[in-house]
């Protein structure tokens, strides 16, 4: 709408009865709605198979829910952009992005609920589906220089109904000093270039270790650890015959030739568990999207916004 044509149509406003008011607030705040998920379909892309069967041959087939529909032309069954990630089903596409502001922040579930006007259990639901596919985001391979450090976050049953154990007090700490099975150990694997790759480990020993260390970490590479030398770590590297130099921190042997050290693994587990500590204590099931969550903001930084934490939740963007 040209300029002046606009000024004379907003003069007209206040001639509107409360009535005609109360219409202009609907159309205005339907348009909103409408752009919003106008911006979110833009951002999900359009399928280049079926998500049933992977036939490439797809056809438009309507809309629904504010997204496109598609037809197979093998399977025959149709389908959205969403179809078959974890977003599927999940509803208010226009407050998505509202609430993927939040992200970065580490907002709590209660301000997300209130910001994006869901309730509290939609809040910690979207949380942990845009979360779903990041956690699987992380360097595939490792080169030069390679950190590699385990670190242990406390089991929790947070948010179960049942628990295996006796309760601890919010947050809490282990029965038993020092490693137990209330231990969960998370390896986490760092290169110089800053590529990271975290798993989270079935159990604490040196087999555990090297199916995450095999397919990750350059056999020409030079593995860093602590222990002197010893312990799980250690032995995984001799096994993968991953030449491997061995600092000790309780020692105080904390470089090695001036450049082998593990200080950007324990950098990073410091940043993690600082950030970790709003939570008061994640759940151990959701605790790969934690994981996930924190690894994003470090690899992304200053240009993750709520439009590529949307393309991540729908895994179209890679680490
Ligand atoms: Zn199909």
């Amino acid at each position: 709408m040209k300029r002046p044509v606009f000024r004379r149509w907003l003069r007209s406003v206040k001639k509107l009865s409360s009535a005609q008011k109360k219409e202009l607030r609907n159309e205005l705040a339907q348009a909103e709605r409408k752009s919003l998920e106008e911006e979110v379909a833009a951002l999900v892309g359009v399928p280049t198979a079926c998500p049933h069967c992977h036939h490439d041959e797809i056809r438009p087939w309507g809309h629904a829910s504010g997204l496109p529909r598609y037809r197979c032309q093998g399977c025959l069954r149709t389908f959205g952009p969403l179809t078959k990630t974890p977003l599927a089903r999940l509803r208010h596409k226009d407050r998505w992005l509202y609430y993927m502001e939040g992200m970065n922040a580490g907002e709590s579930v209660r301000k997300a609920a209130w910001r994006c006007a869901i309730n509290r259990k939609a809040a910690f639901n979207w949380r942990h589906r845009f979360l779903t596919l990041p956690e699987a985001v992380m360097a595939r391979h490792e080169t030069g220089i390679v950190e590699a450090d385990e670190t242990y976050f406390l089991e929790s049953f947070k948010g179960q109904r049942h628990l295996p154990r006796l309760p601890r007090k919010r947050g809490g700490r282990a029965a038993k000093r020092g490693l137990s099975r209330e231990q969960i150990p998370v390896l986490v694997v760092r290169d110089r270039s800053g590529a990271t790759a975290e798993a989270i480990l079935p159990a604490d020993n040196h087999q555990a270790i090297e199916a995450v260390l095999g397919p990750l970490v350059d056999r020409d590479a030079i593995l860093v650890t602590d222990g002197g030398g010893k312990g799980p770590l250690a032995l995984a590297a001799r096994e993968l015959g991953i030449a491997h130099r061995a600092v000790n921190l309780n020692k105080g042997i904390r470089i090695l030739a001036g450049v082998f050290h593990i200080q950007n693994a324990n950098a990073y587990h410091s940043r993690l568990k600082g950030w970790m500590f709003r939570f008061h204590g994640v759940a151990t099931k959701y605790l790969g999207h934690y994981l996930g969550w924190r690894r994003m903001l470090e690899r992304f930084g200053d240009s993750l916004g709520p439009d590529l934490w949307l393309t991540l939740a729908v895994g179209h963007c890679e680490g």
